[in-house]
């Protein structure tokens, strides 16, 4: 999610302000640009280099990385000097789909590799690894770089190898945030959802799991309790805040999906928190005291409390850093000429707000990827122009009654008019200056769904009393679709 020089919406664990989705930190002037892609040294290759394709190096191998690789080939730029360097074992993929059908139980058809590779969820090809050899594209699967020496355009890695690039983008993403682990954060049974790993262990432990406790009540924690109540175990959310998803969700709005979680048997505690996780005779998490004194019987605990961007060795390497992540220019240019970071790692000026942010989400991951390999290699020259957008889907394992599926655009600042009973259909405006600045949609049309953006992005003028009597989410789009229409007679 969107950290405005931030931390991530993507919390549980901790108590944030009520803010902006978009974050807590605003900085109110855009930094100048980093400085631009100038030097590029003529590479010297070594006698342990690891890699042979030298032009591209791509540290990570996740979502952005994949959608790096399908701009490369999609400028005609892939073969024979694209490198992917991935810690996981695996081709690149749709992580969201971890906290959604990966954990359908075994009987509901749960998602698996390779179904899921990017670009499945941008409406691409599915890069399975013959893809990427296909395209010429090396991966190397299962390496982890630990070292960059920025003068010499090398990257180490754990096993010691050499990897030299003449450009290169990272691409890291973020790490789950834990628990310490002297409240036992780190207990046989406590689990951390990050990368397909992760998640197969979660899913090997459900078979046997009676009592989940999920800690923290934003994207994590609400998609794995709902994923998980489909297994029908006791399943009970605990989060400081005082609703669900404290940064985008009004009270109105997160009652409705709270609602619906008590309705699929969810429990949810508000306005606790965690004082330790217990463990059981076996070593094994059996318990997770709370603040208000209580302690829930657990024998499988998810912890899903936010997450740090993945910045080392990198910042050690002299690469400038903004609010913990890899600060970026317009074009993804970091400090150092030639390295670009992309992604849930990189923080960069949101032109639209004019600020700098940082943004967990797969849409950012996607679009910055495509961003800069076009900088690259069609010398792409407007600055990234990102609307934010953030979504759910959930409850959707075959035979769920209510499906819920709901999409956020733009800047959750201002008066906010909602509209709708949650019948299936709930829509939340927020209005500054008496122009759109959010706009939220639960259960909309494609079509619906498509008018977000251009009002987030428009910010039309809009009619707050019309808006406040429309009757039905319908006649409220429809207020919404005339501002937009009106805006654009005023601007012919
Ligand atoms: C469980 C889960 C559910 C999510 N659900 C949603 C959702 O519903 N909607 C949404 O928009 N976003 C969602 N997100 C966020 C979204 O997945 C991320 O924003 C997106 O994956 C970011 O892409 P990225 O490439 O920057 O990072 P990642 O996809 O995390 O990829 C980073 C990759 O880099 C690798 N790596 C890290 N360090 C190194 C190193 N030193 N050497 C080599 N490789 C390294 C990692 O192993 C990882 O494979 C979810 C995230 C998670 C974890």
């Amino acid at each position: 999610m969107m950290a405005g020089l931030s931390r991530t919406v993507f919390t549980g664990g901790v108590v944030a302000p009520r803010t902006s989705v978009l974050g807590l930190f605003r900085v109110s002037k855009v930094a100048g640009p980093v400085s631009k892609c100038s030097r590029v040294k003529t590479l010297v290759t070594s006698a342990a280099q690891k890699n042979t394709n030298t032009e591209y190096v791509i540290v990570g191998g996740g979502n952005a990385a994949g959608y790096a690789a399908k701009a490369f080939v999609e400028n005609g730029a892939a073969e024979g000097k694209v490198c992917i360097v991935a810690k996981e074992n695996v081709a690149p993929y749709e992580r969201p789909a971890l906290t959604k059908a990966y954990l359908f139980p075994v009987d509901k058809s749960p998602a698996r590799l390779p179904g899921f590779h990017t670009s499945v969820g941008g409406g691409g090809e599915r890069q399975t690894p013959d893809w990427y050899k296909e395209k010429g594209i090396e991966v190397l699967y299962g390496t982890e770089v630990t070292g960059l020496d920025i003068d010499k355009q090398s990257l180490t890695t754990s096993s010691g190898d050499t990897i030299s690039y003449n450009k290169l983008i990272i691409a890291t993403g973020c790490t789950a945030s834990r628990l310490p682990e002297k409240i036992g954060g780190s207990l046989r049974g406590v689990h951390y959802i990050r990368d397909v790993a992760d998640a197969d262990q979660l899913v090997a432990a459900l078979q046997s799991a009676k009592k989940v406790v999920v800690i923290g009540g934003g994207y994590i924690g609400l998609e794995v309790s709902a994923a998980v109540s489909a297994w029908k175990l006791d399943v009970t959310v605990v989060f400081p805040e005082q609703h669900v998803m404290p940064r985008l969700f009004t009270p109105t709005i997160a009652a409705h999906y709270e609602e619906l979680y008590k309705k699929n048997n969810v429990k949810i505690i508000k306005e606790v928190s965690v004082v330790k996780l217990k463990s059981g005779a076996n070593g094994e998490v059996d318990g997770v005291e709370l603040t208000d004194g209580t302690t829930l019987d657990a024998d499988l605990v998810v912890v899903g409390v936010g997450a740090r961007p993945v910045v080392a060795p990198f910042l050690d390497a002299g690469l400038k850093s903004e609010a913990g992540a890899i600060e970026v220019d317009g074009m993804f240019n970091t400090s150092s000429p030639g390295v670009y970071a992309i992604g849930d790692v990189a923080a960069f000026p949101l032109k639209i707000y004019d600020r700098r942010t940082r943004v967990e989400h797969v849409d950012h991951a996607r679009k910055s990827a495509t961003h800069c390999v076009e900088s690259l290699v069609k010398g792409k020259t407007e600055a990234y122009d990102y609307l934010p957008f953030f979504y759910s889907r959930v409850f959707e394992a075959p035979g769920s009654e209510r499906k819920v599926w709901w999409q956020f655009y733009g800047d959750n600042v201002g008066e906010c008019v909602e509209v709708g009973n949650f019948d299936p259909k709930y829509a939340a405006f927020w209005i500054e200056s008496g122009r759109v600045k959010g706009v939220f949609l639960e259960s909309g049309s494609a079509e619906e769904f498509a008018l977000l953006p251009k009002l987030a992005r428009q910010q039309p003028a809009i009619d707050i009393p019309a808006l406040k009597s429309a009757d039905s989410v319908e006649t409220a789009l429809q207020i919404a679709q005339e501002a937009l229409g009106k805006q654009k007679v005023a601007t012919v």
